[in-house]
């Protein structure tokens, strides 16, 4: 009886919409994995699949450092950049005990403060539009 209920509701001519931003899905919806307009994964295989999988991951670090709404948010973006935080400082130690010709490789204290960088970048920007979303709560 349910069933029947649902099949009356399904219109042949409904046309699938994105998740997050609404938008009309053009195009084969079990092949379309990404909404045109938002970017937002939205096939069944964008999370699955190697290298779909990282535009997957991507819309979600921009949607965490864009527009974060929640404070594990915040700490979930947090402990990223910790990890990053100690990953460089690891890397410019990594240098230090590679010592060539009692030198220490530029290249590791590149990448060290690279990614001491970019870690202290992200938070900046995730915690700014934090409290720029509490602001707009208000
Ligand atoms: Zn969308």
């Amino acid at each position: 009886m349910e069933e029947e209920e649902n099949s009356e509701d399904f219109d042949e001519e409904s046309i699938p919409i994105c998740p997050c931003c609404l938008a009309p899905i053009e195009g084969d919806v079990f092949v379309v994995q990404f909404c045109g307009k938002c970017f937002a994964p939205i096939g069944g295989l964008a999370a699955i699949n190697p290298f779909e999988r990282i535009f997957a991951q991507g819309y979600i670090w921009r949607a965490a450092v864009t527009r974060p709404t929640k404070k594990v948010t915040l700490i979930a973006v947090g402990s990223a950049a910790l990890f990053w935080i100690f990953n460089g400082i690891i890397t410019i130690l990594a240098g230090y005990f590679t010592l060539v010709d009692g030198v220490v490789p530029i290249i590791y204290i590149l990448m060290g403060l690279l990614e001491i960088g970019a870690a202290f970048y992200v938070w900046k920007q995730v915690s700014a539009n934090y409290k720029r979303f509490l602001s707009r709560q208000k």
